[in-house]
């Protein structure tokens, strides 16, 4: 049976559009979606009648959001979720060695810190590698920042200083990603994590369970659009992938 990796990109949406060049007001009260991932993961427990821990997820945080979602980060921890890096800022990744280095450090150390869980696992906020970088080199320098494991579109191999667990693609299409799995029927993702070859690896974002999110009234560009067409249809695929499948933490699978 396939091992399925769930993983959420824990961000939050307003500063994601920000750097988009959309600047969109947050309602007031806004909450995050954090407290709904975490009460949908205790229902699907309880509804299994699994003992906590059986499912676990890897939720890859954007440090400096960290902060603002601490209460619910500690929950999701203490419920047996792993905790991983999505850099210390939402921002591109530094191009030069050493300042990547520390970029990566920071992000990885400032996440250990406020959580007090050891964290190995780094995906890159646009699943890129720096511009101008051999993915070999790439890779040693994640190696260097202290990680022990990546997941984004890239694969080195075997040779790799740190293990590889790409999101699931098929065709070329990252049908991993939760913003295609709003746009196609949930078989369609299901029959792809059937026929995957290792560990399926899955994203979402921690909006999608219940953030405030602006209403259609907001949709003034395309760039509005692409980000909020479909955003309800994610949590339902979401659902029925883990009872379907379970979950297994990046890393704790062997790859
Ligand atoms: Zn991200």
């Amino acid at each position: 049976m396939t091992e399925v990796c769930l993983t959420v990109d824990v961000e939050d949406w307003y500063d994601g559009m920000a750097v988009l060049g959309q600047d969109l007001d947050r309602p007031a009260g806004a909450v995050t979606g954090l407290t709904g991932l975490d009460s949908l993961l205790r229902g699907e427990r309880a509804v299994e009648g699994q003992n906590p821990g059986t499912d676990a997820l890897t939720l890859f945080v954007v440090a400096d959001y960290a902060p603002r979602v601490a209460d619910e980060l500690a929950s999701l921890a203490a419920h047996g979720h792993e905790i991983a890096s999505h850099g210390p800022d939402h921002g591109h990744l530094p191009e030069e060695d050493g300042t990547l280095v520390d970029w990566l450090r920071m992000g990885r150390e400032a996440l250990e810190d406020q959580v007090q869980v050891p964290v190995s696992g780094f995906r890159s906020p646009r699943f890129d590698v720096p511009a101008g970088m051999e993915l070999v080199r790439y890779r040693s320098l994640l190696a260097e920042a202290g990680f022990s494991y990546v997941s984004d579109t890239q694969r080195l191999g075997p040779s790799s200083p740190v293990r590889e667990l790409p999101v699931l693609s098929v065709g070329g299409l990252p049908l991993g990603g939760g913003s295609y799995q709003r746009l196609v029927p949930a078989a369609v993702t299901t029959r792809a994590v059937s026929l995957a070859t290792g560990p399926a690896v899955l994203y979402y974002h921690s909006y999608d369970f219940g953030a405030t999110l602006p209403g259609t009234a907001a949709i003034r560009s395309v760039a509005v659009a692409k980000q909020l067409i479909g955003r309800g249809r994610v949590r339902k695929v979401f659902s029925q992938v883990l009872s379907r499948y379970g979950s297994r933490a990046c890393g704790h699978v062997e790859w």
